[in-house]
């Protein structure tokens, strides 16, 4: 089978890899480099902490079970501790345990103690302080978990070409064809579109414009300077989320002031400050760091905030993936895509296909309604 992959993101990569794996002859066309778009400005937290609803909470489950399986360089499989001292994040806290549990999910009530073990420069938190453990969690360096794909992409034959832009995918009976920016054409059995925030722009699946949803697609991601300080998880709090950066830099995320991130403007350098004045009351032996890059992520964002992966022609010629959570997902959706274009349909995607927002989905209404269930510890 031929199939060109459209955009070398986590979720293209994944997909070009998975394909390779069945003998597909893949082509991944990128039109910048690969890593380009939001994968290289996201927290990489692999979980299925707080995925409503309960299909895209088994999706979410299943990936990071396949993250584990595929392991490797970049991957921490280090778990997660989370510390929930405000009120109402204690309540939200025992609502969502209470349905982890239910789903089978492993998460540990800990002691400050037993916090302590876990990070020992966890900061003295405040008394009445809530600890949780997730062992299954993880996290990844983007970076690495890109290489390892497009390289097993590439030793299973794959053709990678950066710097080319596609235009327009259009479906035949026998094949389909994509246009370029050159206006060439590339013709394949099936064409696959994991063109992230972009995917409008190819396919008629409603992302939300970064420019216009605010704090639903947009958080700010600030990179410290190295640190004495121990870190080896993703460490959520109130005000907080940390995980280690590399080379003892820290990723800093704190939700509540992403109001102000803005796709078209540089982050000012208040928001970094106020980031590092919260750091020393979540880690010790974090004074005196500074900021070393602060970014305005992009989420990659389909309208109804859940996974869309699917065939979008009658003639199955044409494939599109788009997700929130790619990160997570991008090694399950390797293979479930891969069988799909094969012909196998997956259980686990049934419930996220394309068709469902010709049914009349208002993507404003919808982004308002993700806006307002935004929770503590939401990545
Ligand atoms: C602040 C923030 C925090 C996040 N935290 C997490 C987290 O903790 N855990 C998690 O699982 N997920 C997280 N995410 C989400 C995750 O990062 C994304 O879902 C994922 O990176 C999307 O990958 P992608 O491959 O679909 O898109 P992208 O990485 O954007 O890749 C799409 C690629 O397609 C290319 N492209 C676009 N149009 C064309 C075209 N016409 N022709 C050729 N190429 C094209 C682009 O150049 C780009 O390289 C976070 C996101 C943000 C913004």
């Amino acid at each position: 089978m031929r199939v060109v992959v459209i955009g070398a993101g986590v979720v293209g990569s994944a997909v070009a890899a998975g394909l390779t794996r069945r003998g597909a002859h893949v082509t991944l066309l990128e039109e910048r480099y690969p890593g380009a778009g939001t994968t290289s400005t996201s927290f990489t937290w692999v979980n299925s902490n707080n995925k409503i609803p309960e299909p895209y909470f088994e999706l979410n489950h299943a990936a990071v079970r396949a993250h584990h399986a595929l392991g490797g360089q970049g991957f921490f499989a280090t778990g997660h501790l989370e510390c929930a001292g405000d009120e109402a994040h204690q309540a939200e806290l025992a609502i969502r345990l209470e349905r982890l549990e239910s789903r089978g999910y492993p998460a540990e009530r800990i002691t400050p103690a037993q916090a302590i073990e876990l990070e020992p420069d966890l900061a003295p938190q405040p008394e009445g302080t809530e600890y949780v453990y997730f062992p299954e969690e993880a996290h990844v360096f983007p970076a690495p978990l890109l290489a390892r794909l497009l390289s097993e992409a590439r030793a299973g034959g794959a053709r990678i070409e950066t710097g080319t832009a596609v235009r327009d995918i259009t479906s035949g009976a026998n094949e389909a064809t994509v246009t370029l920016a050159d206006g060439s054409t590339r013709t394949a059995d099936v064409v696959i579109a994991c063109t992230g925030r972009w995917t409008n722009m190819l396919v008629d699946i409603p992302v939300l414009d970064t420019r216009l949803f605010g704090t639903v697609t947009n958080g700010f991601l600030a990179s410290t300077t190295a640190v004495p300080a121990r870190l080896t998880r993703v460490l959520t709090t109130d005000r907080l989320n940390l995980r280690p950066d590399g080379g003892g830099r820290l990723l800093m995320q704190a939700l509540d002031l992403d109001e102000a991130a803005d796709a078209d403007t540089p982050p000012g350098d208040e928001i970094g400050a106020e980031m590092l004045a919260r750091l020393p009351g979540v880690l010790t032996g974090t004074t005196g760091a500074r900021i070393e890059r602060i970014r305005v992520g992009q989420r990659a964002m389909p309208a109804d905030g859940v996974t869309v992966a699917g065939f979008t022609d009658p003639a199955e010629r044409i494939y599109a993936v788009a997700t929130h959570s790619g990160i997570t997902l991008a090694p399950l959706l390797a293979d479930l895509v891969a069988a799909e274009v094969h012909g196998e349909e997956s259980p686990l995607l049934a419930p996220f296909r394309p068709g469902r927002f010709t049914d009349g989905v208002a993507p404003a209404e919808a982004a308002l309604a993700l806006k307002a269930a935004r929770r503590p510890g939401q990545q």
